[in-house]
């Protein structure tokens, strides 16, 4: 054989050999995607999981949030949350056991700006039904006192809960980052690659896509925010992009659930201290980190915190978290060690650890 000739067959070998490959690689089912889109605990939600058994995986995650979703709501007369509401006390479930404990770390790493107990408030403000209104100065204050989650008895051992008369729980702000952990759990019993898992604006990436690249994960933005950010004109309604792998990406907002009343705006976040819907300067907090439920209850807690109090909280848990936050001028700030990882065009201040 000529040498051109040795060369050209061995081409046509090598091409061979990479198609035979590349059916192997997608006959054993990788690179396969399925997509399920469903609607609970109010909201919209996305699970879509590539690779082979990315069915079943796809099922399974669907049929957890759906369980949580029964258990958990604080709005559904049968659920576990609400007849230990009406009840006062009660054994509750390990998902129920977790989530009070877990509140109750991210009631002290907040100062009590996470306070489950709010659930009074939510109501009086119409939220839980979506029937809103204004509540007045004596009502709020009437219902003050019994907002408190240390208050709470937590019994441990015997899987006990004691609440006072009259205080009532809500998982509003940590269920959604929860569902996404449990998924998480789930989908390592199933042969897939990666799965990213979009909860209402609560973002979960899990391993990293088919060629290695990160996840990009937007950060929603509040309209009214969105040309101030990404310039007038301008049709893109995130604040920026994120590289990610393997975490949560969880976003509260004063966007998310809100009314508006002789011009003024009421959102769903509400202060503990005063019951009012939070003002503390910022529209927007994210939060990054492995563990989804102390994410989602740290993102609302930051957002009734404020700023000053998201860089101290920087400075002391750098180590597990990183922040996005937006301020209602439009500035947008990113800890130092997801900086380099957000694309924006918007006035970007990094929060370094030493910065408080
Ligand atoms: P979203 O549900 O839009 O993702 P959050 O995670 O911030 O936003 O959760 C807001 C929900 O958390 C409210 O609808 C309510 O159920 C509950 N909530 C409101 N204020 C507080 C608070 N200060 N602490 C704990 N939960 C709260
Ligand atoms: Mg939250």
């Amino acid at each position: 054989m000529t040498k051109g000739k040795t060369v050209r067959v061995l081409s046509v070998a090598v091409l061979i050999l990479m198609l035979v490959l590349m059916l192997i690689y997608t006959g054993s089912g990788h690179g396969r995607e399925c997509r399920r889109d469903i609607f609970a605990m109010n909201t919209y939600m996305t699970v879509s999981v590539t690779g082979k058994d990315c069915e079943a995986a796809a099922e399974e995650a669907v049929r957890e949030i759906e369980r949580l979703d029964r258990e958990l709501s604080a709005t559904s007369d049968s659920s576990k949350v609400a007849q230990l509401n009406k009840e006062g006390r009660g054994i509750v479930s390990t998902d129920m056991m977790f989530l009070f404990n877990t509140s109750k770390k991210v009631y002290d790493m907040t100062g009590g700006g996470f306070d489950i107990t709010t659930y009074p408030l939510k109501k009086a403000w119409g939220f839980d039904t979506g029937e809103y209104r204004i509540p007045s100065e004596e009502e709020l204050h009437e219902l003050l006192p019994l907002v408190d989650m240390r208050l709470i008895e937590v019994n441990e051992d015997s899987g006990e809960i004691v609440m006072p008369e009259g205080m009532e729980t809500d998982f509003g702000g940590i269920a959604k980052g929860y569902a996404a952990d449990r998924i998480v759990g789930l989908l390592k019993n199933y042969d897939i690659d990666s799965a990213i898992i979009n909860l209402g604006g609560n973002v979960r990436v899990y391993g990293s896509k088919d060629n290695g690249e990160a996840y990009r994960v937007a950060i929603r933005c509040p309209e009214e925010y969105t040309n101030v950010v990404n310039g007038s004109g301008d049709d893109r309604d995130y604040l920026g992009i994120l590289s990610v792998n393997d975490k949560a990406v969880i976003t509260s907002g004063s966007y998310e659930r809100f009314f508006e009343y002789e011009g003024k705006k009421y959102h769903h976040i509400i202060d503990p201290a005063t019951g009012y819907p939070v003002d503390s300067g910022l529209v927007s907090v994210t939060v990054i980190g492995e563990d989804g439920a102390t994410c989602d209850a740290l993102s609302t807690g930051i957002f009734v915190g404020g700023l000053d109090m998201a860089k101290a909280f920087y400075s002391r848990f750098h180590e597990d978290y990183d922040l996005i936050l937006l301020d209602e001028d439009g500035t947008i700030y990113a800890t130092e060690g997801v900086a380099d990882d957000l694309e924006t065009d918007g006035d970007l201040i990094i929060i370094r650890k030493a910065d408080s």
